[in-house]
């Protein structure tokens, strides 16, 4: 076995990338980057019925979304058919394997008949010891040693004892030619030399049957360490009943992949009461033996506050390292190349799209802030003026839309608040003073307020605050001015003027 920790990742293709999985994937990826060693990803494809293109793909995206790299692969085993056949005959000649003719109905017939007598459902041997030759077609199982107990000495869970007496003589190659998962399984991790097996616990229970596989083809162990499930609220296991649950639509959501990361590495491994990890420090403190044994329950609040974290965080720090990483990812793959609010302004552009807001719509509002300006200098002054109150991108998305044009919607309560007949009159002289200064920028605005409310004796807010209802729809939102410097005379006018109209007719 080589000296080398070796790790790998080996996701079914048959649906997105789960969140539970997203966690295998980085346990594997800091277990192998602490040991400097090397991360395998496999694609377990062999269930050509639910396996899809698109899911490997997905799970590719996925991983790299997250900046987990591998050294080795993607293999798949769809292509390693030979491989695994190669092995089964050899278990077949030694007789370790036999061929089975009985057919599904059959065994179903079997298994009903057994449960109705209160035996348990399991393969009987039927054609254990018939040495068949067959024409028709056969699967492979093992002969399976019933006798004593199988130990697994997991890192994880500790010494975890299994009855063999519990296993039947289970199938390596179906009829159709195909390897099951647990004879696939162990052929590539002993051919690719993994060391450690590191994976969800519901696989536990599959694991002294791949101990036997090992056995016959005289593969050494690896370790193993299998990690707890992920539960929703409820207790029960996490599923979409719960909200979301790929990575992916997490990415769609507006969450940064250093927060989920983050949120996911403590999602069971936990070092002193740390919250906050940068890549290098999980790399440096990550060990299996802090993974706790006993399931985790996802809690958006976190994940949000995590979020939140690193959208502010990605907002001050506009440090690259040399390869052109923003230096709070170090350790991420370079897929990432601005750092700062410029990274930020580039999702938010994405973000509006997919939110509805035109390409159109965004490049006029870039006009009416600066007649100079591009699309990502705006979203990035946008993201200056909100990023600090938003948990998620698309929430930065939503309450920023009112700077583009059309109508917008209001806050029917803050409108009867703040839009008295007394405040018409005062918003009528802002207009006039705002639609004569010479920039129409924050800090111009702000004077041209507050000489305002001095001569009459007002208090800012009594003239900002429907200025905010007015413009915004809602009586909270950024800084005002800023606000308004975002929008531009023109809008900023327009807006206020169609609801004095409104009030005077
Ligand atoms: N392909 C299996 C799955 O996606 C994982 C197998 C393993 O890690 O041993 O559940």
């Amino acid at each position: 076995m080589s000296d080398r920790v070796r790790v790998r990742f080996a996701p079914s293709p048959t649906g997105d990338l789960h969140v539970g999985g997203a966690r295998t994937a980085l346990y594997n990826w800091l277990f192998a980057r602490h040991h400097d060693g090397v991360l395998i990803l496999r694609i377990e494809d062999t269930d050509v019925e639910r396996s899809t293109a698109e899911s490997a793909e997905a799970i590719v995206e996925s991983l790299q979304w997250l900046g987990l790299d591998w050294d080795e692969g993607p293999y798949r085993q769809a292509e390693r058919l030979a491989i695994y056949r190669e092995h089964a005959e050899r278990l077949l000649e030694v007789g370790k394997a036999y061929r089975c003719v009985c057919t599904p109905g059959e065994l179903e017939e079997r298994r009903k008949v057994a449960l109705a007598a209160g035996r348990s459902p399991r393969y009987d041997g039927r054609c254990r010891d018939r040495r068949l030759e067959p024409e028709k077609p056969w699967a492979l199982r093992l002969r399976v040693q019933d006798a004593g107990v199988t130990i697994v000495n997991d890192i994880i869970h500790g010494e975890v004892r299994f009855d063999n007496a519990e296993l039947d003589d289970f199938i390596l190659v179906r009829s159709d030619g195909l390897p099951t998962y647990n004879f696939a399984v162990v052929v590539d991790d002993a051919l690719m030399e993994v060391t450690h097996v590191i994976r969800g616990d519901d696989h536990l229970s599959n694991t002294p049957k791949q101990i036997q596989v090992y056995r016959v083809l005289d593969f050494p162990l690896p370790q193993f360490a299998h990690v707890p499930m992920i539960l929703g609220p409820d207790r029960t296991r996490l599923s979409k009943r719960h909200g979301a649950t790929s990575v992916l639509a997490y990415r769609d959501l507006g969450y940064l992949p250093e927060a989920l990361v983050n949120y996911l590495v403590r999602l069971g491994w936990s070092h002193g009461d740390q919250e906050i990890f940068s890549r290098d420090e999980l790399v440096r403190y990550f060990e299996l033996t802090r993974v706790g044994h006993t399931p985790a329950v996802f809690d958006h609040a976190k994940l949000d506050w995590l979020n939140a974290h690193y959208l502010r965080e990605a907002l001050t720090d506009t440090r690259l390292t040399p390869t052109g990483v923003p230096a709070t990812l170090t350790g991420f793959p370079p897929t990432v190349v601005e750092a700062g609010p410029k990274r930020l302004a580039a999702l938010l552009v994405e973000f509006w799209l997919k939110a509805g807001v035109s390409k159109e719509e965004i490049g006029a509002a870039t006009v009416r802030w600066s007649s100079l300006g591009s699309a990502r200098a705006f979203a990035e002054a946008v993201v200056q003026t909100f990023g600090e109150r938003s948990k998620t991108l698309c929430e930065l998305a939503q309450a920023s839309r009112f700077l583009f044009g059309g109508p917008i919607e209001y806050d029917v309560r803050a409108r009867e608040k703040y839009l008295q007949p007394e405040t018409q009159r005062h918003l009528q002289e802002v207009c006039r003073r705002i639609r004569n200064v010479s920039s129409f920028d924050a800090a111009t605005l702000e004077k041209v307020y507050r000489d305002f409310v001095a001569e009459r004796g007002l208090k800012l807010g009594d003239v900002a605050q429907p200025t905010r209802v007015v413009l915004t729809g809602h009586s909270v939102s950024p800084p005002l001015f800023q606000v308004m410097e975002l929008l531009g005379r023109d809008i900023s006018l327009e807006r206020l003027e169609a609801v004095l109209q409104q009030k005077n007719d």
